[in-house]
């Protein structure tokens, strides 16, 4: 059984990503939102010796719903999520809840 409930990563958090400048993704040129069929490769490899990787992938199980965070497809985080009980109901949601 799938149960909801409240995302343990808050807004603090993303603000504590974004603000990491250790973090791979800063100022990179590396598209995080590859199409459909696009190869995500490059933005996997950027992920993957970030250090900011765990505390991304978890806003990103609880927050996101497109694009590559901590090294993770949106195909693979909708996994993680069913394995673990998270219902992310629509895109957005967290930002609204925080302003
Ligand atoms: S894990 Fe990837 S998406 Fe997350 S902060 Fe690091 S480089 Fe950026």
């Amino acid at each position: 059984m799938v149960t909801e409930r409240v995302a343990p990563v808050d807004f603090t958090d993303w603000i504590t990503l974004m603000g990491r400048t250790d973090r791979h993704c800063l100022d990179a040129d590396v598209d995080f939102y590859p199409g459909q069929g696009s190869d995500a490769k490059a933005a996997r490899q950027m992920c993957a010796g970030c250090p900011a990787r765990l505390l991304c992938l978890e806003w990103a199980i609880h927050h996101e719903l497109y694009g590559i965070w901590g090294g993770t497809s949106a195909r693979q985080r909708c996994a993680i999520r069913r394995h673990r009980g998270i219902n992310v109901r629509q895109p957005g949601a967290a930002w609204r809840d925080n302003l």
